[in-house]
């Protein structure tokens, strides 16, 4: 198992697998994907995970064993993890608002996903079609992330789009608006090669940061009017301001980045004069299911997302590549 054990530093431990509890699975992993908070973890950066820590949370694989009282899931099923310890007895976990839940765990002092085996509650593990890779089931929680901020936006058919930022999270709002018949879709990023790989999946056009300015990009595409949603998904004063002032009146701006800077927002007094909403969005809840769903179905497409495939025992180097914004990393997966 992975742990991180300071800044720029992974040990690979040989743990004993734990013991399963009646309602656990224990699931052999087959793909883990470096996410983009493990690498703000890995630069000592993470705002609310102390190193050191266990981590890795986009996790499939196979069930190998099952606890007594096991039904919905059996031994040979093709799963993905939903990567969350809800209290389940708090007021947000008794109305099904789990990813609410006042005592939430996200699993940094227990398992973490970069291992050969990863013990799950039944009720965390989602099954995956027969039709779809294990590299593609362990995407279906970042994929779950951007269905429910599409979710939080309400976006309908027609609405116009600003997505800041080309990164993993990005590129796979732009495929579930793509899917929901949106348009146009401006996106915006750093890296050249992701705003090529967001032409292809269908942006209508694409802003390098430095090159244009997305505010102004924005009002084109719409008749000088803005947009009716934009999407934050850097973590960066700059771009939480372009998601406001490039939206349109009463448009509706859904915040999603890791912002580990202090936030300096815009003078909001006369954006919230016309009725602009700035809108959170947190995790999941519900949301594996409609994940599964659009990939098993085809409406998202999430191979071309893949770059990169490195072994268990090359971690480092899978966080490094993930970091370095020149290797043209987006999801880059580990197998044990
Ligand atoms: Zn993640
Ligand atoms: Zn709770």
């Amino acid at each position: 198992m992975a742990v991180m054990t300071g800044p720029k530093s992974v040990e690979l431990r040989q743990v004993e697998v734990p013991e399963l509890q009646d309602d656990d699975v224990l699931v052999q992993v087959k793909s883990s994907a470096v996410c983009g908070s493990d690498v703000h973890m890995y630069k000592g950066k993470h705002p609310f995970a102390s190193l050191p820590c266990t981590f890795g949370h986009e996790v499939s694989g196979e069930v190998v064993q099952i606890g007594k009282k096991v039904n919905r899931v059996k031994v040979g099923d093709r799963v993905c993890v939903e990567p969350l310890t809800i209290c389940e007895h708090c007021y947000y976990c008794l109305r099904g608002e789990y990813a609410y839940c006042e005592n939430l765990k996200l699993k940094y002092k227990s398992v973490g996903g970069f291992c050969d085996y990863y013990v799950a509650s039944e009720k965390w593990v989602h099954k995956l079609g027969s039709e779809m890779s294990y590299n593609e089931g362990c995407l279906m929680e970042p994929l779950a992330v951007a269905v429910h901020a599409v979710g939080r936006s309400r976006l309908t058919m027609g609405s116009s789009v600003a997505i800041l930022g080309d990164g993993a999270i990005g590129l796979m709002l732009l495929a579930v608006a793509k899917g929901l018949g949106v348009h146009p879709i401006i996106i915006t990023g750093a890296s050249g090669k992701n705003l090529e790989l967001a032409k292809s999946l269908g942006a209508t056009t694409t802003v390098r940061s430095g090159e244009a300015d997305p505010v102004e990009e924005a009002k084109k595409q719409t008749n000088g009017l803005g947009v009716d949603v934009s999407f934050e998904a850097v973590g960066l004063s700059l771009t939480f301001n372009q998601a406001i002032l490039s939206l349109k009146s009463g448009g509706r701006a859904v915040i999603l980045g890791l912002f580990t800077e202090e936030l300096v927002p815009t003078d909001l007094t006369p954006e919230l004069r016309r009725e602009k909403e700035i809108v959170g969005t947190t995790s999941y809840c519900w949301d594996f299911e409609t994940a599964i769903d659009l990939v098993q179905n085809g409406v998202v497409n999430l191979k071309p997302l893949i770059t990169h495939e490195l072994p268990l025992g090359e971690l480092k180097t899978a966080l490094e590549t993930k970091s370095d914004l020149s290797s043209g990393a987006v999801k880059v997966i580990v197998h044990p």
